[in-house]
């Protein structure tokens, strides 16, 4: 099937095809002909399905020029970076048409969003956040939204933007279809779903749990943290391939740790990002990442879902992930659309749980590779890594109260005094040393 067998419009061709696109993804094949027939839709895809296009085709291709131009496309996504990633998806897809798109995000000034809502818009693609903040103030009206989007409902949900979510359902109008796509289906998902849409037609990318059929993956089994570096650097100078290598790593210490170790034999070659980066560090990276200038970069979980980076070569778990979903999530970033990637999964004795219950989601056991001979291990260990060493407990006698000396914060000679009423009989009494009648009245 070529994007020709698709009721898509000519600008929508011509867009495509000068994107040198010719072959739709399973996923944009399943989704339009569902969301062109007027349904609500949750779809299955991770990134690196080709599940952007899956939403804006159909959605654009649905899209007339507007009377007013107040928005009729509304995308929600989890973070800048897939805002800006989007954006850029439908400026592309829309060169042939007259669609402007704006990008909302928080941790900017909304002026210049507000400004740019103010001169007219077709789509938006936003942050939760930052578009409640649009729609409260009054520059954003939401009266004409025809289709919803919500991109990566799962991760959105993780990070905490139910109550969000849920207040702008509330307050787009009732007529609209509803679109979603998340890489899982969890629980809250479910919920969100059943509360807001009609009957969606669930449609899969790959069915969830099953490995990515054009991701080589494999692994080792690496005692520490500095034998994991030791063999990130082995891997790195003896395989040529390695051209745009994604590194995963657990934590912001754990990556800000590596990067420390890797600096020095690879200057100008690596960048890092997580969420403590600001934005600006964060963008240049990836753009520099982009260009090919840093051969790989060094990325958390949250940080690297909203990254596109075409033709990564290699995704490295240096950790193995502890939610099987994030390394769906991960491998997903290697092998995009239609190209085979490669994964490696880093795995210490401690990880090896984490790994087993990934095999039991995707139903594929992960083959294991021996340590190359000549790789050093190390037996240096990091702080997390020492055994715990437990002190034994010393048991201190409180002072009985009445044995401790004066009270830190003594009160004052004056502040002590305490008023005594007396009453003005009892002083005459003293006086006249016999009580003192009053005369009766006459
Ligand atoms: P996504 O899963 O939406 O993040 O897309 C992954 C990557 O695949 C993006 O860089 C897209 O530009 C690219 N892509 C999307 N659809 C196609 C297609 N039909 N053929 C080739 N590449 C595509």
């Amino acid at each position: 099937m070529t994007f020709a067998d698709l009721n898509l419009s000519t600008p929508l061709l011509n867009a495509l095809s000068d994107l040198g696109y010719v072959k739709p993804t399973t996923i944009q094949a399943k989704a339009f002909s569902v969301v062109m027939s007027g349904k609500d839709v949750c779809g299955i895809a991770q990134t690196g399905t080709g599940k952007t296009f899956a939403y804006l085709l159909p959605c654009l291709r649905q899209w007339k020029y507007p009377k007013d131009r107040y928005p009729q496309i509304l995308i929600l996504v989890p973070t800048r970076e897939l805002v800006v990633q989007v954006v850029e998806a439908v400026k592309k897809l829309t060169s042939y048409m007259t669609v402007e798109v704006i990008g909302a995000y928080g941790g900017v000034n909304m002026k210049t969003q507000v400004a740019a809502i103010e001169n007219g818009c077709d789509v938006v693609v936003a942050t939760p956040g930052r578009l409640l903040d649009l729609a409260y103030n009054g520059a954003l009206k939401l009266k004409n939204i025809k289709r919803l989007v919500i991109d990566e409902v799962d991760e959105m949900l993780s990070l905490g933007f139910r109550t969000q979510l849920n207040n702008i359902l509330d307050l787009l109008p009732p007529k609209r279809q509803n679109l979603m796509f998340s890489a899982t289906i969890t629980e809250d998902v479910e919920i969100l779903m059943n509360t807001y849409f009609d009957t969606p037609e669930i449609i899969e990318a790959a069915p969830t749990g099953t490995p990515l059929a054009n991701i080589n993956q494999t692994g080792y089994d690496v005692p520490n943290f500095y034998t994991k570096v030791n063999l990130l650097e082995l891997l790195l100078n003896e395989d040529a391939d390695m051209t745009k290598v994604l590194v995963f790593a657990a934590t912001k210490r754990m990556a800000d740790d590596l990067y420390e170790q890797l600096e020095p034999k690879f200057t100008g070659a690596l960048g890092v990002i997580h969420s403590n980066k600001d934005q600006n560090h964060r963008f240049n990276t990836v753009n520099q990442f982009q260009a090919g200038v840093y051969r790989f970069i060094i990325a958390t979980d949250i940080i690297a879902r909203g990254l596109d980076v075409a033709e990564v070569t290699h995704v490295i778990n240096f950790d193995t992930p502890d939610v099987p979903e994030n390394y769906m999530h991960r491998i997903g970033r290697t092998g995009r659309a239609d190209k085979k990637g490669i994964s490696i999964t880093f795995t210490t004795e401690k990880e090896q749980e984490y790994k087993t219950a990934i095999e039991t989601l995707m139903n594929y056991k992960i083959p294991v590779l021996p340590l190359p001979d000549h790789l050093e291990i190390s037996t240096e260990l990091t702080n997390d890594e020492m055994p715990k060493v437990h002190m034994k407990e010393i048991f201190v006698k409180i002072p009985k109260r009445e044995n401790v000396g004066a009270a830190f914060h003594e009160k004052s000679a004056k502040r002590q005094k305490v008023n005594v009423k007396v009453k003005y009989s009892d002083i005459l009494k003293k006086k006249y040393k016999k009580p003192l009648k009053r005369k009766p009245k006459k």
